[in-house]
């Protein structure tokens, strides 16, 4: 059965071989392997694997851009029983070397362009690493490498004694809060979900097996490994991007008629900023998933003018393992729960909790926790941070926000991020939720600053739209009346881009540090 919660990778890529073999299961550039390609080549990788002494528990690293031959390692890795540890490509070779240890990967495949990192690395790499070779001349193929290592295996199934609850997979957080913490997540985020929405009758995300999907967000981190094998798991055709560009966006989504994928807020911003976007050319579109950060109110309405599709928003971790709260398309009307994240979505609980770990009422703020079926099996190596981040089953998100009386969660942000003004608590997503709705404001990110008589400022840094100069004094003026005085910013910065994650998440972390060095660079030279 598709949704069966109690399904494995191996499993679903095994009945999907029988019952749709010849069905394109991922297309990557101009290339596309069906799910009988699949299943026989992860089978020859997982024989491979073997071969080289990969056994059970075992974690392999990848550190590579994403393809139809990441997707079968990944694969192969769970025929075994191994543990796929994804690497953000876009990591120093520092970062990577933490994970690398922090893992203790016992194989490393690196895909030629990264060889350079690789070499740098060199006294920390695993006594096992293979190069997936992408520099072949002539050969566009970014497995090929990868092809020859696997080529001489046969090609009949294994079974890894694992089951639903079995890790498959250690995604290392995109380290916002701090350095990358790997959380262990098992087969059971991929199956969950669908099951429990299906058995409530609310499809509020749902997967056709006709569908084309758009792997938009990374296919390295969590959103993206998700939405693959949430499509994988219903045996649909997934269009996987080697990295995203919104240009490419908008042409494989005329081109492939995709009919549903998962995506930033900000990813749809540069979408609908592309001059071949328009209405004709998503026609295809279904459905539209968005989340992994807060969606701008007006931004939303131009999405709704230019996609003639449902929406529906997730609200989620790496260590949820799935949509912990969903915003589901029949809520998707101009009004005030487009501010909202969603409800718990079926099968999951939601709570907000004081300082002492209490529940609060509706319209308090507090952490946000959530139980869900999905939930990761902890964090590598770090008991610690277990203790403190699942409490009988509640994962704490570490996100402060409210629920209403109906049970709308709203989310605030990172608890880190808290600014204190005189005692009072700013919530930087409030600020920039309001500011993105100013007509002269593109992109805004909102930080707290040290200061000796209110303990923090609340500073801004602003990417104003191209032709337009807004002042500080106007968006002041704009915020009056609209936010109480203490959450208004002090001051301003007007910046080209923001630094933003390539989820799309915005690295308030750095820019605050960026600011403080300039702050004592300013302090030194003064
Ligand atoms: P780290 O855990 O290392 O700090 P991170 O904060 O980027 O990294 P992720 O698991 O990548 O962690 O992202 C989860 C966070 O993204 C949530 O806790 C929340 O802050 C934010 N987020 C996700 N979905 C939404 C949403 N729909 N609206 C607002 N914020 C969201």
């Amino acid at each position: 059965m598709l949704d069966d919660p109690s399904w494995t990778l191996m499993a679903a890529c095994a009945a999907h071989a029988r019952s749709r073999p010849t069905h394109p299961a991922v297309v990557c550039e101009d290339r596309s392997v069906d799910y009988a390609w699949i299943h026989r080549t992860s089978n020859r990788a997982a024989h491979a694997l073997l071969t080289d002494g990969v056994r059970r528990g075992d974690r392999v690293a990848y550190l590579g851009l994403e393809s139809e031959y990441y997707f079968t390692l990944f694969l192969a890795c769970a025929k075994v029983g191994a543990v796929m540890v994804p690497i953000n490509w876009r990591l120093t070779a520092r970062e990577v070397a933490h994970i690398l240890r922090d893992s203790g990967a016992v194989e490393l495949f690196v895909e030629t362009r990264f060889q350079e990192t690789a070499e740098v690395l060199a006294p920390e790499l695993p006594a096992l690493h293979h190069t997936v070779r992408t520099d072949r001349a002539g050969d566009p193929d970014p497995g090929a490498g990868l092809f020859d290592w696997w080529r001489d295996h046969p090609e009949d199934d294994l079974d890894p004694g694992t089951g639903p609850g079995d890790a498959v997979v250690q995604i290392y957080t995109s380290g916002t809060t701090g350095l990358p913490k790997g959380a262990v997540i098992s087969h059971r985020a991929f199956f969950t979900l669908p099951a429990a929405m299906r058995a409530a009758g609310k499809e509020w995300i749902d997967w056709r097996p006709e569908d084309v999907s758009l792997i938009s967000l990374p296919g390295l981190g969590t959103a993206g490994i998700g939405w693959f094998f949430l499509g994988f798991g219903h045996g649909l055709t997934n269009v996987v991007m080697r990295m995203f560009l919104a240009q490419e966006a908008v042409r494989l989504i005329r081109e492939k008629r995709v009919t549903t994928t998962f995506i930033a807020p900000s990813m749809l911003h540069l979408i609908l900023d592309e001059p071949d976007a328009s209405p004709a050319a998503f026609t295809s579109m279904r459905k539209i998933v968005y989340g992994g950060a807060p969606m701008p109110a007006n931004l939303m309405l131009r999405c709704l003018e230019m996609f003639d599709c449902e929406f529906a928003q997730i609200y989620a971790s790496t260590e949820c393992g799935a949509a912990a709260v969903c915003l589901p398309p029949e809520d998707h009307r101009p009004g005030p729960l487009l501010r909202s994240a969603g409800r718990a979505c079926p099968g999951n609980e939601l709570k907000i909790v004081d300082g002492t770990g209490r529940t609060v009422p509706p319209g308090v703020i507090g952490q946000v926790c959530v139980r869900t079926p999905a939930v990761m099996l902890g964090y590598w190596n770090l008991p610690e941070a277990n203790r403190r981040t699942l409490v009988d089953g509640w994962l704490h998100m570490g996100d402060n926000g409210y629920v209403d009386e109906q049970g709308y969660l709203f989310v605030g942000d990172r608890i880190n991020d808290t600014i204190i003004v005189a005692g009072q608590n700013v919530y930087p997503a409030e600020i920039e939720l309001q500011l993105a709705e100013h007509p002269s404001v593109r992109d805004v990110a909102v930080v707290g600053v040290p200061d000796e008589k209110w303990g923090e400022l609340v500073h801004c840094c602003v990417v104003a739209l191209p032709g337009t100069t807004p002042s500080p004094r106007e968006l002041t003026l704009f915020l009056r009346g609209r936010l109480a005085d203490y959450k208004i910013p002090s001051t301003y910065h007007f910046v080209p881009t923001l630094d933003r994650n390539p989820a799309g998440k915005v690295l308030r972390r750095t820019i605050r540090e960026r600011l403080l060095a300039q702050q004592q660079l300013q302090g030194v030279l003064s």
